[in-house]
């Protein structure tokens, strides 16, 4: 059995799968990892024939192996299904000297949408599985990309609810266009007159709030997480790197066992995670790139070991990597400094208190699977009007950081291994941006201008649920002040 512990846990006690899910984020504020790590149980020859949802089945089973095979399979249908506008789910499309693999056809076009369609159906199975009799509620702060991703993965999903909140003023058109319009009569949401950080601050203070729980408990209902830390976030990330490489090898780029480099572009560590979980079940991956935008505190620390937040808040043109504290990095931690709890909670104690720590030398070594590269936003405008000059491929911008850090590990390193780009977001998500970095100056249009705009300079089409956006109906207008945040929580459970 793969059981989980948290990594804060100095009792080592353990719990499975489905408990963990279940819970999101352990009691003492550590995050679940496996107390044992799987092995692949076939050789990787075997799955290099599998579609999508087997290939996940093998993957998902090491993993969450309380969960019987019926019912992987039957979340497993209900998440991979016609919401996703390909087959293949998740294609690798070569451009130039990369490989792009798009994550982005999902219901939302964002790579959260991969995750975030399976997440509430193994909730919704754990509840069964523990006997859990109450509802889930899902809080979730967002500055975009995970609010409507969640929401769409949990709309309808019999026994949960989700409440989201977003800045009014801090999300861009086509982002409050996508949530204003979600349909769903579990689903609700709210623009606060606050930023994100005021949104973040406050869902975690009303989901720790002990007469909150208390009331809700009594209408039987707990809340639980949909975050990037939920371990049953983290798991399904891992089955889109062994379907890049089997398209490698499809292709023929690579023949099998070959090694391949990845370049990720981070902002909760949550997607590279789980690139190093997959070389760690066997995937022969030399290294994964992490990229980061001027929010460069990745970057520093895996080149210095040093991991310093005390920085100024860059906003850039690929929100969804602002950030500055990276919870998922705490997972990597974990392994490096030995799987020793202790040691983990004097590093974030550090961390917490003084705003950086520094690792050892010996722990320090071991992250040797990893090399990190920052672009600026010229880079990245750079980036976007090369790569379709170059290669006749439009990226979005968190893509490109991820495009650029890879050209500057080509040109450092000379690397012969094929390089896999992961392509988060449609870049009609962010027509402004890529407009701008097409035409060279600012454009004149917003919203869904600029993307008709940038429709008509080119060749890819607008996916359907962002097209439908424009007439849907605007079903959510509610903004509320910070202050009554909780008590609208408490109003909307039903
Ligand atoms: C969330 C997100 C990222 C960052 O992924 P992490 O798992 O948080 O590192 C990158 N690009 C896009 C478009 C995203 O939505």
């Amino acid at each position: 059995m793969t059981q989980y512990r948290s990594t804060r846990d100095e009792q080592q006690q353990t719990l499975s799968a489905s408990q963990a899910i279940l819970q999101g984020l352990a009691p003492d504020n550590g995050l679940y990892v496996p107390a044992t790590f799987p092995k692949l149980k076939r050789p990787l020859a075997d799955l290099m024939t599998l579609n999508y949802q087997d290939l996940a089945l093998e993957i998902l089973h090491l993993f969450l192996d309380d969960y019987s095979t019926d019912e992987l399979k039957q979340c497993l249908q209900a998440a991979y299904g016609d919401q996703f506008d390909t087959a293949k789910i998740t294609p690798v499309k070569i451009a130039g000297d990369l490989n792009y693999l798009e994550l982005f056809h999902g219901p939302t076009s964002a790579f959260k949408d991969i995750a975030l369609q399976l997440l509430p159906h193994l909730m919704t199975t754990a509840m069964q599985k523990n006997q859990a009799t109450d509802k889930v509620v899902i809080l979730t702060a967002t500055s975009g990309d995970t609010g409507k991703a969640a929401m769409a993965g949990f709309a309808d999903v019999p026994d949960t609810q989700i409440i989201v909140f977003y800045p009014k003023d801090g999300v861009s058109a086509i982002q409050k266009q996508q949530m204003v319009t979600q349909a769903g009569a579990n689903v609700a949401v709210f623009g606060i007159d606050g930023n994100f950080d005021d949104a973040q601050t406050t869902v975690k203070h009303i989901l720790n709030d002990s007469k909150i729980n208390t009331t809700l408990a009594a209408s039987q209902h707990r809340f639980s997480s949909a975050n990037s830390i939920n371990i049953g976030r983290l798991v399904p990330q891992i089955v889109y790197y062994f379907a890049a490489y089997q398209q490698l090898v499809q292709h023929e780029t690579i023949q099998l066992n070959d090694e391949v480099v990845f370049s990720v572009p981070t902002g909760n560590f949550g997607d590279i995670l789980a690139g190093w979980y997959a070389k760690r079940l066997g995937l022969p991956i030399k290294r994964l790139i992490c990229a980061s935008n001027e929010n460069n505190v990745l970057t520093d620390f895996f080149k210095t070991g040093c991991y310093d937040r005390q920085r100024a808040f860059h906003v850039t043109t690929s929100p969804s990597m602002d950030i500055l504290v990276s919870s998922n990095l705490e997972r990597l931690l974990f392994e490096v400094l030995g799987e020793d709890p202790k040691a983990l909670n004097n590093f974030m104690t550090e961390f917490e208190t003084k705003g950086k720590a520094q690792l050892d030398a010996t722990s320090y070594k071991r992250l040797s699977d990893f090399v990190a590269y920052s672009a600026d936003e010229t880079q990245t405008l750079t980036e976007i009007r090369q790569t379709q000059t170059n290669a006749l491929y439009t990226i979005d911008p968190h893509t490109a950081v991820a495009s650029f850090a890879a050209h500057q590990y080509l040109a450092e390193t000379q690397e012969t291994a094929p390089i896999i780009v992961l392509s988060t977001a449609n870049p009609y998500k962010f027509p402004e941006t890529v407009l701008h970095a097409l035409t060279q100056h600012q454009p004149l249009e917003t919203g869904f201008e600029a993307l008709k705009a940038l429709s008509n300079v080119i060749d890819l089409k607008v996916p359907r649920n962002i097209k439908r956006l424009m007439t849907a109906e605007v079903l959510h207008d509610q903004a509320i002040s910070v202050d009554d945040m909780a008590t609208t929580v408490l109003k909307t459970v039903k």
